[in-house]
């Protein structure tokens, strides 16, 4: 038939193969395959059956994203499942591997399923604002419910062949390779052991309080996301007439297809991947067998807790014995969340903690691998723990550090082997945030970053290559657009305000309620240990040290921003007083603030800095930049990122807002330059992708 599409015959029974490896992707080469193929079987008198199987590893697990954002091409996916449907000669699919997106609307359009035992089923279209668009929200309920084919549709999750079997969705598991199950199938379908029928002839009863509920949690749950309302609203149509509710699916389905929440979901998936290209790839990781964690504190335990998730022994290091039996508690408390929520046994559990050993004795580190310090966020602190390491790490070990802001290169410079220095900037929780800031130094060795990034790939985390400058590419950017939202508040927003706005925007929670979360004696710390070095030009307000001075840290205190003496956080009128007085002391004219300005300043100010970071190297790309906002500081995937966002709006637009801006404060507004170069050339980020 052509390369991926193979069809042979076996007396009465027409085979269709797949081939397009790795995930037999549903290509056009693959869609025209097998559409021709059903054709022709059927067509054939000779032909009592077909069974489509796929070689490889997979059957079809979803689109070809190579096709995603190009003009679409004949033929399309709806006509190849109404093709298989509309077969006179029954038609049965072989799953295995992950059956996902288009490749389980192609099994549903089939007459029967079977399943190889291991097989992943799932509709996944919803990750990126889309949803089964190819008969898929008629099809499903039809065949396994609409229990399961709500939760498989609106949360994209997969589940096992077995749970499909019992709700429907699959007919039969049958154990074997797929050419010699889709054999077997075939002959029992000739010899009636198989039963099959069209899709489409099954009627399934109206559930409007369900669907109304289900409406109704997607709203409240996520307020801003289109397509699960808009995939309620196709899969109501599966209780009508068949072929009305496919075209009502398809015109709802291209409503998200052309929606920006769709394209910028579909840029969030292609920044995780995107992030891995580095000038180091081809560089071989060192093999890492064992790591050491050194400070066993907030980050210290989740960093341990996440290598030891990952299979890996641990040794952590603590000062006293003390402190030691805290990151004991910690780490084996992290255990014990992931028991809970379902992502390890208790016995695996044990055997975990089997691999961790703490010590107060920094020779024991002499074996490890990999050594990640996690200590304050001090030079003085971190210089003496790497001189120390340096006598006693084995040759070849890579030490990395943690810090938040401080200079990799003034570290790895106490050491006597520069190029095995790296920064490794983890989140918190260190367990469960994703991201991982691969920082490399001057002196860092290709093979050092590499193993950084496959360490990444085992702790199922994504790793985003950074250079180093203060704060690297998440930190410095946060410190930069974090100034905009006191600026706003002194001069007249509201925390509350604000914190609405840009949750409404999109954020998982405002900046006030997230300083008030991370305590607000942190950020006043630094503001102490930084005010020596603080820009003279640069505008300061100080309502939120008068606020710590009160002994007001936020949660930890009951007392921040707002008030947490009941179910909801409510604002703190002591805090707003405290504001008022240091507006006047300040003698700053109080303004309005409309909710969209506060998402334009706050946004510009992200925006700038982020271009400032693409501008000096710090980030290899924009779509880097992405990466490390989305999956690190909550930035609403939605939106798709930072930069990505900032196409949408134009760099022209952004440099007037800025230039307007900067009449109030020129020194905070500054425009880079190369925002200013894509103004006046009408070029985008997205063209700064593209080179690479
Ligand atoms: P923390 O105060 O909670 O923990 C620091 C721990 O290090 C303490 O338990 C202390 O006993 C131990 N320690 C100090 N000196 C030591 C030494 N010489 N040997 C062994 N143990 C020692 O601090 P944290 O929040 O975990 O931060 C640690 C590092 O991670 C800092 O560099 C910080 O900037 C960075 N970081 C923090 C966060 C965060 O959200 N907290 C996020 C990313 C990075």
């Amino acid at each position: 038939m052509n390369d991926v599409v193979r069809v042979t015959r076996e007396g009465p029974i027409g085979l269709i193969a797949l081939n397009n490896p790795p995930v037999t992707a549903a290509s056009q080469a693959l869609r025209a395959g097998l559409l021709e193929g059903v054709r022709d079987l059927d067509a054939d008198p000779a032909i009592q059956v077909i069974a489509i199987y796929a070689e490889g590893r997979t059957f079809i697990a979803g689109a070809d994203i190579t096709e995603f954002g190009k003009p679409p091409r004949d033929p399309s996916l709806p006509d190849v499942c109404n093709a298989i449907e509309a077969s006179a000669t029954p038609v049965v699919a072989v799953l295995h591997g992950t059956t996902l997106g288009g490749g389980l609307e192609v099994a549903m359009s089939a007459h029967a399923r079977v399943a190889l035992p291991g097989t992943r089923v799932g509709l996944p279209e919803i990750n990126l604002g889309i949803f089964p668009g190819a008969g898929g929200t008629q099809r499903a309920p039809r065949l396994a419910g609409w229990e399961t084919a709500l939760d498989m549709i609106l949360s994209g999750n997969p589940i096992s062949a077995e749970r499909a079997a019992d709700a429907g969705l699959v007919d039969r598991m049958m154990e074997g390779d797929p050419g010699a199950v889709a054999r077997a199938a075939a002959q029992s379908v000739i010899d009636g052991d198989l039963p099959t029928r069209r899709t489409r002839d099954i009627t399934v009863d109206p559930a409007p309080e369900l669907l109304q509920a289900r409406l109704d949690k997607v709203r409240s749950k996520s307020p801003h996301l289109i397509a699960p309302q808009k995939a309620i609203e196709a899969l109501a149509g599966a209780t009508g007439d068949f072929d009305e509710g496919l075209r009502r699916e398809r015109a709802l389905f291209q409503e998200c297809l052309q929606s920006d929440q769709s394209r910028a979901l579909i840029h969030a998936f292609f920044a995780e991947r995107a992030v891995q290209k580095i000038p180091e790839a081809d560089a071989t990781p060192r093999p890492i067998e064992h790591v050491a964690v050194i400070g066993g504190g907030t980050m210290g335990s989740g960093i341990g807790t996440a290598i030891l998730m990952a299979g890996i022994p641990l040794t952590l290091l603590e000062m006293t014995d003390e402190a030691a039996g805290r990151a004991r508690r910690t780490i084996t408390g992290n255990l014990d969340g992931a028991v809970k929520r379902g992502k390890m046994t208790a016995d695996k559990r044990d055997a975990t903690l089997d691999r961790l050993t703490i010590t107060t004795e920094m020779q024991d580190l002499a074996q490890a691998d990999l050594v990640i310090e996690a200590v304050f966020e001090d030079m003085d602190v971190k210089r003496q723990v790497f001189g120390k390491l340096d006598g006693i790490a084995k040759p070849g070990a890579i030490l990395a550090s943690n810090t938040s802001y401080l200079d990799i290169d003034q570290i790895a410079a106490m050491t006597s082997r520069p190029q095995d220095v790296i920064g490794l900037h983890f989140f918190s929780p260190a367990h469960i945030m994703k991201l991982l800031e691969v920082v490399v130094g001057e002196r860092t060795a290709p093979e050092v970053v590499a193993t950084g990034f496959a360490l990444a790939r085992r702790l199922k985390k994504i790793a985003v290559r950074a250079n180093v400058c203060p704060g690297f590419i998440g930190n410095r950017i946060l410190s930069h657009y974090a100034k905009s939202v006191n600026y706003m508040v002194e001069d007249g927003a509201s925390p509350q305000q604000v914190d609405d706005a840009l949750t409404k925007f999109g954020l998982a929670m405002g900046p006030f309620m997230v300083s008030d979360l991370a305590g607000l004696d942190i950020g006043w710390a630094n503001r102490k240990a930084n005010a020596a070095t603080r820009p003279a030009e640069e505008r300061y307000t100080t309502f939120a040290d008068r606020i710590c001075e009160r002994g007001m840290f936020g949660r930890k205190t009951g007392k921040g921003y707002y008030l947490y003496d009941g179910d909801t956080p409510r604002p703190n009128p002591e805090a707003t007083e405290i504001i008022e007085a240091e507006r006047q002391a300040a003698g700053v004219t109080r303004r309005e603030y409309t909710d969209d300005e506060i998402v334009d300043r706050y946004m510009t100010a992200m925006i700038l800095e982020a271009a400032r970071v693409v501008e000096d190297g710090t980030a290899l790309r924009p779509i880097d930049v992405d990466a490390v906002l989305l999956n690190g500081y909550g930035f609403p995937r939605f939106r798709g990122g930072p930069l990505h966002y900032a196409d949408q709006l134009g760099a022209a637009e952004i440099v007037s807002r800025a230039d307007r801006y900067a009449q109030e404060d020129p020194y905070y507004w500054q425009i880079p330059q190369i925002l200013r170069d894509m103004a006046a050339n009408g070029t985008t980020f997205a063209d700064l992708n593209r080179k690479g």
